[in-house]
Protein backbone atom coordinates (compact mmCIF):
# COMPACT_ATOMS: atom_id res chain seq x y z
CA UNK A 1 0.00 0.00 0.00
CA UNK A 2 1.24 3.23 -0.61
CA UNK A 3 2.82 5.11 2.19
CA UNK A 4 1.51 8.86 3.50
CA UNK A 5 3.65 11.28 2.82
CA UNK A 6 5.13 12.12 5.87
CA UNK A 7 6.69 8.18 6.33
CA UNK A 8 9.85 7.03 5.03
CA UNK A 9 10.82 4.69 1.84
CA UNK A 10 14.09 3.99 0.40
CA UNK A 11 14.53 4.05 -2.91
CA UNK A 12 17.51 1.36 -3.80
CA UNK A 13 18.07 2.69 -7.82
CA UNK A 14 20.11 1.46 -10.69
CA UNK A 15 20.69 4.22 -12.88
CA UNK A 16 22.17 2.48 -15.82
CA UNK A 17 25.40 2.91 -17.20
CA UNK A 18 25.52 6.71 -17.69
CA UNK A 19 23.54 9.34 -19.66
CA UNK A 20 20.30 9.76 -17.98
CA UNK A 21 18.88 8.46 -21.78
CA UNK A 22 19.80 4.78 -20.08
CA UNK A 23 18.20 5.80 -16.88
CA UNK A 24 14.65 3.62 -17.06
CA UNK A 25 11.24 5.74 -15.88
CA UNK A 26 10.92 4.26 -12.24
CA UNK A 27 14.38 4.85 -12.04
CA UNK A 28 13.79 8.84 -12.84
CA UNK A 29 10.86 9.10 -10.87
CA UNK A 30 12.28 7.48 -8.01
CA UNK A 31 14.89 10.04 -8.01
CA UNK A 32 12.25 12.48 -8.37
CA UNK A 33 10.35 11.55 -5.17
CA UNK A 34 12.94 11.38 -2.98
CA UNK A 35 14.30 14.44 -0.61
CA UNK A 36 17.70 13.34 -0.01
CA UNK A 37 19.85 11.55 -3.12
CA UNK A 38 23.11 9.30 -1.33
CA UNK A 39 25.49 7.84 -3.66
CA UNK A 40 28.87 7.76 -4.67
CA UNK A 41 30.26 11.14 -6.44
CA UNK A 42 31.02 9.90 -9.40
CA UNK A 43 27.48 8.16 -10.81
CA UNK A 44 25.77 11.56 -8.59
CA UNK A 45 27.62 13.71 -10.95
CA UNK A 46 25.98 11.26 -14.15
CA UNK A 47 21.98 12.41 -12.94
CA UNK A 48 23.31 16.09 -11.85
CA UNK A 49 20.72 16.92 -13.60
CA UNK A 50 17.93 15.43 -12.09
CA UNK A 51 18.86 15.90 -8.16
CA UNK A 52 19.17 19.27 -8.56
CA UNK A 53 17.53 21.10 -5.64
CA UNK A 54 17.47 18.20 -3.21
CA UNK A 55 19.61 17.24 -0.74
CA UNK A 56 22.53 15.16 -2.30
CA UNK A 57 24.93 13.43 -0.20
CA UNK A 58 28.08 12.32 -1.58
CA UNK A 59 30.43 9.42 -0.46
CA UNK A 60 33.42 7.97 -1.78
CA UNK A 61 34.18 4.91 -2.93
CA UNK A 62 34.93 1.79 -0.27
CA UNK A 63 32.64 3.52 2.02
CA UNK A 64 30.11 1.38 1.03
CA UNK A 65 28.59 0.08 4.46
CA UNK A 66 28.38 3.40 6.11
CA UNK A 67 26.62 4.88 3.26
CA UNK A 68 24.05 1.87 3.94
CA UNK A 69 23.49 2.53 7.34
CA UNK A 70 22.99 5.93 6.78
CA UNK A 71 20.34 5.60 3.79
CA UNK A 72 18.64 3.16 6.24
CA UNK A 73 18.38 5.35 9.33
CA UNK A 74 17.45 8.32 6.99
CA UNK A 75 14.76 6.49 5.81
CA UNK A 76 12.54 6.02 8.60
CA UNK A 77 11.52 9.33 8.43
CA UNK A 78 11.97 10.63 4.69
CA UNK A 79 12.35 9.78 1.24
CA UNK A 80 15.56 8.48 0.36
CA UNK A 81 16.89 7.51 -2.51
CA UNK A 82 20.04 5.17 -2.57
CA UNK A 83 21.81 5.21 -5.89
CA UNK A 84 23.74 2.72 -7.35
CA UNK A 85 25.39 2.31 -11.30
CA UNK A 86 24.69 0.17 -13.96
CA UNK A 87 21.80 -2.42 -11.80
CA UNK A 88 21.59 -2.13 -7.93
CA UNK A 89 21.16 -5.99 -7.85
CA UNK A 90 24.75 -6.68 -9.89
CA UNK A 91 28.05 -5.67 -7.87
CA UNK A 92 25.97 -2.95 -6.37
CA UNK A 93 24.39 -1.36 -3.53
CA UNK A 94 21.43 -3.50 -3.41
CA UNK A 95 22.80 -6.38 -0.92
CA UNK A 96 24.64 -4.91 1.75
CA UNK A 97 21.34 -2.33 1.64
CA UNK A 98 19.11 -5.09 2.68
CA UNK A 99 21.46 -6.87 4.76
CA UNK A 100 21.83 -3.87 6.98
CA UNK A 101 17.64 -3.33 6.73
CA UNK A 102 17.42 -6.74 7.93
CA UNK A 103 19.43 -6.38 11.21
CA UNK A 104 18.33 -3.19 11.76
CA UNK A 105 14.95 -5.01 12.20
CA UNK A 106 13.06 -1.69 11.62
CA UNK A 107 10.03 -2.02 8.84
CA UNK A 108 11.04 0.60 6.27
CA UNK A 109 9.07 0.37 2.94
CA UNK A 110 11.78 -0.05 0.27
CA UNK A 111 11.74 -0.63 -3.41
CA UNK A 112 14.85 -1.72 -5.64
CA UNK A 113 14.58 -0.54 -8.86
CA UNK A 114 16.55 -2.10 -11.68
CA UNK A 115 18.61 0.08 -14.06
CA UNK A 116 20.32 -1.44 -17.49
CA UNK A 117 23.54 -3.39 -16.50
CA UNK A 118 27.09 -2.65 -17.91
CA UNK A 119 27.10 -6.18 -19.79
CA UNK A 120 23.91 -5.38 -22.00
CA UNK A 121 24.48 -2.24 -22.11
CA UNK A 122 28.32 -3.17 -23.59
CA UNK A 123 26.84 -6.16 -25.52
CA UNK A 124 24.15 -3.45 -27.58
CA UNK A 125 27.58 -1.06 -28.47
CA UNK A 126 29.29 -4.17 -29.67
CA UNK A 127 26.61 -5.75 -31.67
CA UNK A 128 25.01 -9.19 -30.03
CA UNK A 129 27.68 -11.13 -28.42
CA UNK A 130 25.35 -12.38 -25.64
CA UNK A 131 22.62 -13.79 -27.05
CA UNK A 132 22.07 -16.63 -25.15
CA UNK A 133 23.72 -18.40 -22.18
CA UNK A 134 26.56 -16.30 -20.43
CA UNK A 135 28.35 -15.51 -17.77
CA UNK A 136 29.45 -12.72 -15.59
CA UNK A 137 32.56 -12.75 -13.45
CA UNK A 138 33.68 -9.88 -11.42
CA UNK A 139 37.85 -9.58 -10.61
CA UNK A 140 37.36 -7.54 -7.60
CA UNK A 141 38.80 -9.35 -4.96
CA UNK A 142 37.92 -6.53 -2.04
CA UNK A 143 35.36 -9.21 -0.82
CA UNK A 144 35.44 -12.26 -2.36
CA UNK A 145 38.68 -14.29 -1.72
CA UNK A 146 41.31 -14.21 -4.93
CA UNK A 147 41.23 -18.21 -4.86
CA UNK A 148 37.68 -18.32 -5.05
CA UNK A 149 37.68 -15.89 -8.37
CA UNK A 150 40.30 -17.94 -10.12
CA UNK A 151 38.33 -20.90 -9.16
CA UNK A 152 34.95 -19.36 -10.85
CA UNK A 153 37.12 -18.21 -14.19
CA UNK A 154 37.94 -21.85 -14.71
CA UNK A 155 34.40 -22.95 -14.02
CA UNK A 156 32.90 -20.23 -16.50
CA UNK A 157 35.55 -20.53 -19.39
CA UNK A 158 35.06 -24.16 -18.95
CA UNK A 159 31.19 -23.60 -20.07
CA UNK A 160 32.51 -22.70 -23.19
CA UNK A 161 29.65 -19.37 -23.06
CA UNK A 162 31.08 -15.65 -23.44
CA UNK A 163 32.24 -14.29 -20.33
CA UNK A 164 31.49 -10.31 -19.88
CA UNK A 165 34.30 -9.57 -16.66
CA UNK A 166 33.19 -6.69 -14.48
CA UNK A 167 35.99 -4.86 -12.79
CA UNK A 168 38.78 -6.33 -14.81
CA UNK A 169 40.98 -3.97 -13.54
CA UNK A 170 42.09 -2.55 -10.31
CA UNK A 171 44.25 -0.47 -8.65
CA UNK A 172 45.51 -2.90 -6.21
CA UNK A 173 45.78 -5.59 -8.84
CA UNK A 174 46.36 -4.60 -12.27
CA UNK A 175 47.62 -7.92 -13.02
CA UNK A 176 44.14 -9.67 -12.63
CA UNK A 177 42.97 -9.36 -16.00
CA UNK A 178 45.93 -10.96 -17.46
CA UNK A 179 45.21 -13.71 -15.15
CA UNK A 180 41.66 -14.30 -16.26
CA UNK A 181 42.70 -13.86 -19.80
CA UNK A 182 45.40 -16.51 -19.23
CA UNK A 183 42.62 -18.82 -17.90
CA UNK A 184 40.18 -18.20 -20.88
CA UNK A 185 43.61 -19.47 -23.20
CA UNK A 186 43.27 -22.18 -21.50
CA UNK A 187 39.58 -23.19 -22.96
CA UNK A 188 39.68 -20.81 -25.85
CA UNK A 189 41.73 -20.30 -29.31
CA UNK A 190 44.01 -17.36 -29.13
CA UNK A 191 41.71 -15.75 -32.08
CA UNK A 192 38.71 -15.79 -30.58
CA UNK A 193 36.96 -11.91 -30.25
CA UNK A 194 36.80 -9.98 -27.63
CA UNK A 195 35.30 -7.18 -27.15
CA UNK A 196 36.49 -4.13 -24.88
CA UNK A 197 33.86 -1.37 -24.09
CA UNK A 198 35.16 1.80 -21.98
CA UNK A 199 32.65 4.00 -20.21
CA UNK A 200 29.86 2.90 -22.38
CA UNK A 201 26.77 5.51 -22.56
CA UNK A 202 29.46 8.43 -20.97
CA UNK A 203 31.01 10.94 -22.69
CA UNK A 204 34.22 9.39 -23.41
CA UNK A 205 32.96 5.87 -24.55
CA UNK A 206 35.13 3.74 -26.55
CA UNK A 207 34.78 0.68 -28.22
CA UNK A 208 37.32 -1.85 -29.32
CA UNK A 209 37.74 -4.93 -30.51
CA UNK A 210 40.85 -7.99 -29.95
CA UNK A 211 41.81 -11.21 -30.14
CA UNK A 212 42.24 -13.42 -26.83
CA UNK A 213 45.72 -13.62 -27.77
CA UNK A 214 46.14 -9.45 -28.88
CA UNK A 215 44.79 -8.48 -25.24
CA UNK A 216 46.78 -11.32 -23.59
CA UNK A 217 49.97 -9.55 -25.65
CA UNK A 218 49.16 -6.13 -24.15
CA UNK A 219 46.36 -5.39 -21.86
CA UNK A 220 46.69 -1.74 -21.39
CA UNK A 221 43.86 -0.38 -23.12
CA UNK A 222 41.57 -1.90 -20.45
CA UNK A 223 41.05 0.64 -17.28
CA UNK A 224 38.48 0.37 -14.54
CA UNK A 225 35.93 1.74 -16.35
CA UNK A 226 36.00 -0.51 -18.93
CA UNK A 227 34.42 -4.38 -19.06
CA UNK A 228 35.77 -6.78 -21.15
CA UNK A 229 33.58 -9.11 -23.04
CA UNK A 230 35.68 -12.32 -24.02
CA UNK A 231 33.57 -14.50 -26.77
CA UNK A 232 31.96 -17.73 -26.21
CA UNK A 233 32.86 -21.07 -28.63
CA UNK A 234 30.14 -19.87 -31.23
CA UNK A 235 31.21 -16.15 -30.78
CA UNK A 236 32.76 -14.17 -34.39
CA UNK A 237 33.17 -11.42 -35.69
CA UNK A 238 30.98 -9.54 -38.64
CA UNK A 239 30.41 -6.74 -40.61
CA UNK A 240 27.20 -4.57 -41.80
CA UNK A 241 28.85 -2.15 -44.42
CA UNK A 242 31.89 -0.94 -42.67
CA UNK A 243 30.89 -1.76 -39.00
CA UNK A 244 32.42 -4.29 -37.35
CA UNK A 245 30.26 -6.53 -35.05
CA UNK A 246 30.96 -9.30 -32.34
CA UNK A 247 28.02 -11.69 -32.66
CA UNK A 248 27.22 -15.18 -30.73
CA UNK A 249 24.82 -16.44 -32.94
CA UNK A 250 21.64 -17.84 -30.81
CA UNK A 251 21.57 -20.94 -33.58
CA UNK A 252 18.52 -19.91 -35.41
CA UNK A 253 20.77 -21.15 -38.42
CA UNK A 254 20.26 -24.78 -37.20
CA UNK A 255 16.21 -24.67 -38.03
CA UNK A 256 16.60 -22.04 -40.49
CA UNK A 257 17.37 -20.63 -43.83
CA UNK A 258 17.64 -17.07 -44.02
N1 LIG B 1 26.29 -2.23 -10.70
C1 LIG B 1 27.11 -1.99 -11.88
C2 LIG B 1 28.46 -2.67 -11.80
C3 LIG B 1 29.39 -2.09 -10.75
S1 LIG B 1 30.95 -2.89 -10.73
C4 LIG B 1 26.34 -2.46 -13.11
O1 LIG B 1 25.29 -3.11 -12.98
O2 LIG B 1 26.80 -2.15 -14.21
C5 LIG B 1 31.95 -1.70 -11.59
C6 LIG B 1 32.42 -2.27 -12.92
O3 LIG B 1 31.32 -2.30 -13.83
C7 LIG B 1 33.48 -1.43 -13.62
O4 LIG B 1 34.78 -1.78 -13.18
C8 LIG B 1 33.29 -1.84 -15.07
O5 LIG B 1 33.86 -3.12 -15.32
C9 LIG B 1 31.76 -2.03 -15.14
N2 LIG B 1 31.06 -0.83 -15.64
C10 LIG B 1 30.13 -0.13 -14.97
N3 LIG B 1 29.65 0.87 -15.75
C11 LIG B 1 30.29 0.78 -16.93
C12 LIG B 1 30.24 1.52 -18.15
N4 LIG B 1 29.41 2.56 -18.29
N5 LIG B 1 31.04 1.16 -19.17
C13 LIG B 1 31.88 0.10 -19.03
N6 LIG B 1 31.97 -0.64 -17.92
C14 LIG B 1 31.19 -0.31 -16.88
Amino acid sequence: MPSSDNRGKLFIVGIGPGSTEQCTGRAKDAIRESEIIIGNDFYLRLIEDLTAGKEVITSSMGKEVERARACVDLAKEKRVCMVSGGDPGIYGMASIVLEVLEHDGASIDYEVVPGVTAATAAASLVGSPLSGDYVTLSLSDLLTPWEMIEHRMDCAFAMGVPVAVYNPKSRGRPDNLAQALAAALRYRDGDTPVAVVKNAFRESQEVRFFTLQSLVADDSYVDMRSIVIIGGEGSRIGTVGDREMMITPRGYDRKYIY
